[in-house]
């Protein structure tokens, strides 16, 4: 499957292997994806109707992990969407996790449940958007990209609360930021005394793993106490 999604995208070695190139090439449209894999017509219709609410994009990487002729391919189905994806019962929230009620306010990047801890979202994107994401009603949605001013705002919250000494840095997916960013996010939390540690939350390892480059561990090592939570699912 890899040599076939190279082809399709004419990519050089150098290319597949360059997590700018993987994000840039990520696939978002059901004419593209049936170039991939075999999708029936009322599949291609199906995955339309749900493309209306919620976006799509595979990491070209991603997709060549998937069984092209299996329609039940477990990775294809975290990637590929599913109109099942609309239906929504009486008892299910927009807001599953009701992260929205613990944050200061509409506009803030934090949710402050628990004391000593808060999470942080940074970027509203992610290597490929899994189907199963309890923060759909963000994650893709160009009015949740969180702009400068935003974060800025999010440090300052967590200088003004003490209490806190765990920061998880989300989004979207935490390592989908410049590596200037990250570098320069992790140095104010990091100036921060009462900030003991920073967990990156990220599924690159697992859908772009292109992003874990030699430049992006270098920053990680400069600092005290950087954990890294992923998710892998298989069968
Ligand atoms: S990587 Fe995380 S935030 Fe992004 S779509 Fe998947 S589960 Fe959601």
């Amino acid at each position: 499957m890899k040599s076939k999604i190279m082809n399709y995208f004419n990519a050089s070695k150098e290319e597949f292997s360059d997590w700018k190139w993987q994000y840039r090439h990520r696939i978002e449209t059901v004419e593209e994806l049936e170039k991939l894999i075999e999708l029936s017509e009322a599949k291609k219709e199906d995955i339309k109707k749900a493309l209306e609410v919620f976006p799509m994009a595979i990491s070209p990487y991603y997709a060549s992990l998937i069984d092209s002729k299996d329609h039940n391919c477990p990775i294809r189905i975290q990637a590929v969407p599913s109109s099942a994806e609309l239906k929504k019962s009486s008892w299910e929230l927009e807001d599953p996790l009701c992260e929205d009620k613990d944050s200061p306010s509409e506009e803030s990047c934090i949710t402050h449940r628990y004391p000593d801890r808060v999470l942080f979202l940074i970027s509203n994107r992610c290597g490929m958007y899994c189907r199963h994401c309890t923060r759909k009603r963000r994650v893709g949605n160009r009015e949740y990209d969180y702009p400068e001013k935003a974060i800025r705002e999010g440090i300052e919250y967590i200088r003004e609360h003490s209490e806190i000494r765990d920061v998880l840095l989300s989004g979207g997916d935490a390592l989908l930021v410049s590596d200037e960013k990250l570098d320069w996010l992790l140095g104010e939390l990091f100036d921060t005394p009462h900030v003991e540690i920073v967990r990156l939350g990220s599924r690159v390892p697992v859908t772009l793993p292109q992003r874990i480059t030699p430049e992006l561990c270098e920053i990680l090592e400069k600092y005290p106490s950087v954990w890294l939570n992923t998710h892998f699912n298989h069968p």
